[in-house]
This record gives structure tokens, C-alpha cells and sequence, in this order.
């Protein structure tokens, strides 16, 4: 592939392992010119990354990944190519972080009443400077003793309609997709096929999405060349990546396997004019 592109990267400022340092020399290790990292309601690493990319020779396209609701279904939409210092974006990003801890707060208590006595300290040793997310109690649960795995975690308490979930702070995706747009960004279906069914992803085509993405670890190669239909038939864009944890969620060496070509990242500048 001549120019590989992974759009889809978390670091530490949200539930990844790696710092943006990390990130672009690993990334550049796998082969890849172009990469975007989109962390859970934060821009936090982005300066970092942009500028290290400058001097090593990986372009680093702004992004960030938001969570809508829909009658109670998650939908992740990815933004990219937004000002990253746009102050509405920023407060946004802020508020729904802060609504993130105190999530994570009544998480807590659910697990106290559950008999599962997790300090709140230890969730946000797991979080550091990020937003604050699920995986970082599943984390805590397990070095803590009180299960066993991180997939047990998810499986028992913290995954949606068990008994230790809670909601996230609701936007729609039609806000998600104005509040990037308001930035001068462009919106994106995050992983369309491990989150929502085709019915909900042909609503959301009338929402103003920019774009799908297509290759995504959770996507069969079947699944991948039916969004691409789906997108050309409605002129939408497509995107790819590896939704890179770190190793945390997937391995370490996803990680320039799951890329689009550079001419992605091309139609989209192009669509931005
Ligand atoms: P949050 O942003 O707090 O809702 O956490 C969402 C993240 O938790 C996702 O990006 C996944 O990385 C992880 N996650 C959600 N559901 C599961 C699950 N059933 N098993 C493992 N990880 C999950
Ligand atoms: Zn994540
Ligand atoms: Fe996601
Ligand atoms: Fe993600």
C-alpha cells in the first residue's frame, strides 16, 4: 500500500497505555505516514504528536473520538481535522470529562453495593491526566484483586445492562457531528459494525455524517466492503485504523495492520475546502 494511514489510535489522555511519544515512533516503526489520534473526549495529546510527527516524518491528522446516544445505544463518532483549539470544542471536551468522573463515580458505588469495595483513588491512578472511561475500573478491579480479568470485569459488572453500569453523559449524534462541524471538522461513523445495526446506521446517514469507517479490527472483510458500498453509494468518505489501546485492549501489534491508503486522508482534506 503505497502511503498507509491508521486514523484510529488512543493514548494515555484517554484509556491507551502509550503517550503520544510512544505513538509516533511506534507508528513509524509499523510503516505508517499518516496517523490520527482520537482519544475519548480529550485533544490532550495532540500538540505533542503533531509536532514529534514534524520531526520523524508521520503526519498526525487531528482527532478525537465522542459518544452519542441513541435510544440508549452507544455511538462513537469520530471527528477529525477540527481546530483543536477551538473553545467551544475545548469546553465541550471538558464538560463531558467531567461528567465521565462522576460516572465513574457512581460506578463505584454500584460495586460497593455489589460487595466489590473499589477505592475511587485507584480508578484515578488507572486514568491519570485522561478521561476518565470504563476500561480504567476494569483495570483497577483487576490489580486490585476484586476479579480476575479485564474481560471479567466487562462480562460481570461494567458492560452495558449489568449491574454495575451507568450511563454516559447523552448527546445525540446530530450534536456530536454539529460540535465537530462547529470546529471546521469533519464527522465519521466509528466502527459501524460492533456497535449498531444497519437500520440505526442508515438513520445516521441523514444526520450530517461526513463520512464511515470501514476498516476496523471488529469489521470482517465482508462487513468492510459493504460499508464501502454504503459510503459510495451515499458519497460519504471512508476511514480506518486499529482502535490502538496500547495493547491494552487489542495487542501491541495491531498496530499497521488495520490502515486505509494515504488517498483517504486526501479525499478528506479535499472535502474540507
Ligand atoms: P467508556 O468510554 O467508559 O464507555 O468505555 C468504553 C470502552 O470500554 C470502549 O472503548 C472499549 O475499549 C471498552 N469496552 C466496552 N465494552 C467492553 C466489553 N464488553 N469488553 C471489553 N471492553 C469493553
Ligand atoms: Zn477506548
Ligand atoms: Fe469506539
Ligand atoms: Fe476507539
Amino acid at each position: 500500500m503505497e502511503g498507509k494511514a491508521d486514523l484510529h489510535i488512543h493514548t494515555a489522555y484517554s484509556d491507551g497505555a502509550l503517550s503520544a511519544h510512544e505513538i509516533i515512533h511506534r507508528a513509524r516503526e509499523a510503516g505508517l505516514s499518516v496517523i490520527s489520534i482520537t482519544d475519548h473526549d480529550h485533544t490532550g495529546a495532540l500538540d505533542e504528536a503533531i509536532l514529534l510527527g514534524r520531526e520523524v516524518g508521520v503526519d498526525v491528522v487531528p482527532g478525537v473520538e465522542l459518544s452519542a446516544t441513541v435510544r440508549d445505544q452507544d455511538v462513537h463518532i469520530l471527528g477529525y481535522f477540527f481546530d483543536h483549539k477551538n473553545p467551544r470544542l475545548l469546553d465541550y471536551l471538558s464538560h463531558f470529562r467531567a461528567e465521565r468522573v462522576k460516572r465513574a463515580r457512581r460506578i463505584v458505588e454500584k460495586l460497593k453495593e455489589l460487595d466489590l469495595p473499589l477505592e475511587f483513588d485507584a480508578v484515578l491512578d488507572q486514568a491519570g491526566d485522561g478521561s476518565v472511561g470504563r476500561p480504567h475500573i476494569a483495570n483497577a478491579l483487576v490489580e486490585t484483586g476484586l476479579t480476575e480479568s479485564y474481560y471479567e470485569a466487562f462480562l460481570k459488572y461494567l458492560g452495558a445492562g449489568k449491574p454495575a453500569y451507568e450511563k454516559k453523559f447523552q448527546i445525540s449524534p446530530r450534536e456530536a457531528i454539529e460540535l465537530v462541524a462547529y470546529a471546521g471538522g469533519l464527522s465519521f461513523i466509528a466502527h459501524p459494525g460492533s456497535c449498531i445495526g444497519d437500520d440505526l446506521l442508515f438513520e445516521l446517514l441523514n444526520e450530517g455524517i461526513d463520512g464511515i469507517e470501514v476498516v476496523h479490527p471488529s469489521h470482517s472483510p465482508d462487513r468492510t466492503l459493504y460499508y464501502r458500498g454504503i459510503a459510495s453509494e451515499y458519497f460519504l468518505l471512508t476511514s480506518g485504523g486499529s482502535d490502538f489501546h496500547g495493547g491494552r485492549k487489542n495487542g501491541l501489534d495491531v498496530l499497521g495492520k488495520y490502515a486505509v491508503s494515504k488517498d483517504h486522508v486526501d479525499m478528506m482534506r479535499r472535502r474540507l475546502r
